[in-house]
């Protein structure tokens, strides 16, 4: 018989809001790693979110156009928990990403409540490049409001979008 290797599918959760050049980052690496990435949309947490979800997915479709070899990634968006969506697309893997110390002990919470009640679903953590360190959907948006041109922190569809926004 056939040996049927099972195919490796990840999900990136996130709020998005928006998706900046740090995001792009991980998801690129994630997506060389895995046979699968999908890079999924919270609607609805604790944070309130500045942008609707659907914008927050078309922006992350349009930001992945124009990126070579992401032919593996799929962009959806999801509502409550992680781990029950990861289950719904058959994913076994979530993919975080770390910047500073700051985001560790939060995460670490997080990725063991997930392990707690979904131990067949493992969090992979990438660590940022040092260049996007610092970059968060929020300071991006403050900058914007604040008239900073922020094209080196958001790919070009996000700077249009928060430029027609203010
Ligand atoms: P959440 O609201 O779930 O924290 P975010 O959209 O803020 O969602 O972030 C989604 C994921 O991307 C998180 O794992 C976060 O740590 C990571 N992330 C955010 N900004 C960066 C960045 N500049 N570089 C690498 N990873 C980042």
């Amino acid at each position: 018989m056939e040996d049927k290797k099972e195919i490796k599918i990840a999900v990136y959760p996130g709020s998005f809001d928006p998706v900046t050049k740090g995001h792009l980052d991980i998801l690129e690496r994630a997506s060389s790693m895995f046979d699968k990435v999908i890079i999924a949309v919270l609607k609805n947490n604790s944070k309130k979110s500045y942008m609707p979800t659907t914008d927050r997915v078309e922006l992350i479709k349009q930001s992945i156009a124009d990126i070579k070899g992401l032919n593996n990634v799929e962009v959806d968006s999801f509502d409550g928990l992680t781990i029950d969506y990861a289950r719904k697309v058959g994913a076994k893997f979530l993919i975080r990403g770390l910047r500073a110390v700051s985001d560790f002990e939060y995460e670490m919470q997080l990725s063991q409540t997930n392990q707690a009640i979904a131990p067949e679903i493992g969090t992979v953590f990438l660590i940022t490049k040092p260049k996007y360190n610092f970059i968060s959907s929020g300071i991006v948006k403050e900058l914007s409001f604040l008239g900073q041109d922020v094209s080196k922190f958001v790919p070009k569809s996000v700077v249009e979008y928060l430029e027609k926004k203010k």
